[in-house]
């Protein structure tokens, strides 16, 4: 089914679905689970349109490509074009936060970056981006304080407090826009915190942005 960005009551964002553009590496305890170096500088990727699907509905993860990992992160949908963006600037943009998975197929991933290769294959195919409905901005007084957590099969898997960020949100929509332009309807994935682990078919998940949603769902085979 196409995905179309939503509003927390499931009505359709009237925003054209865009890319993904994702941070790497933005939380020490998850640098620190993968053993990988601290960034200089924000580690940024992307994924195509092609990789959303809606995280409330039942979502594939690819078969026989090794492990697929989850990555819990807060989603930011856009609403305005940032280019070379300042910092009093890219608040504005934003038109609301949720949840997002940046699925990773981790062996993949790893056998990459022994070889020095980009990451798209570990990273963007298709469904690799779940997101949720987006709460507005409005909503939120503080986006450097707030809570989130991803339960698979009942457990605790991952926790995540939006102060613990290396690279905070205006910095990173800053850095981001100073490398490509973002436009109305991108999502941005603020990195994942640790707890990061294999996903299979038949898992249930559930996920929330503490105090503004909570969502359940499954996942299938591809
Ligand atoms: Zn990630």
């Amino acid at each position: 089914m196409t995905y179309l960005h939503k509003d927390i009551s499931g009505n359709v964002i009237d925003l054209e679905v865009g890319k993904a553009v994702c941070i790497g590496r933005n939380y020490m305890d998850h640098i620190n689970e993968l053993g990988n170096a601290v960034p200089t500088s924000p580690l940024l990727f992307m994924k195509p349109k092609t990789a959303f699907c809606d995280f409330s509905s039942p979502f594939p993860i690819p078969q026989h490509q090794g492990e697929c990992h989850n990555e819990l992160e807060i989603a930011l949908l856009l609403k305005s074009k940032l280019t070379n963006a300042s910092s009093n600037d890219v608040l504005a943009a934003i038109w609301g936060v949720g949840l997002g998975l940046d699925l990773t197929l981790r062996d993949v991933q790893q056998s990459l970056k022994e070889k020095g290769q980009p990451w798209e294959r570990a990273k963007a195919f298709d469904a690799s981006c779940p997101v949720s409905n987006f709460v507005p901005i409005e909503q939120f007084s503080d986006l450097q304080d707030l809570h989130f957590w991803l339960d698979i099969n009942g457990e605790r898997r991952q926790t995540g407090h939006t102060a613990l960020m290396l690279t905070n949100i205006v910095e990173m929509l800053c850095a981001m826009s100073r490398a490509f332009t973002l436009l109305p309807g991108d999502v941005v994935l603020t990195g994942t915190p640790k707890g990061v682990g294999p996903l299979c078919a038949g898992d249930s998940i559930d996920a929330s942005l503490v105090d503004f949603m909570t969502l359940s769902t499954s996942v299938i085979k591809e």
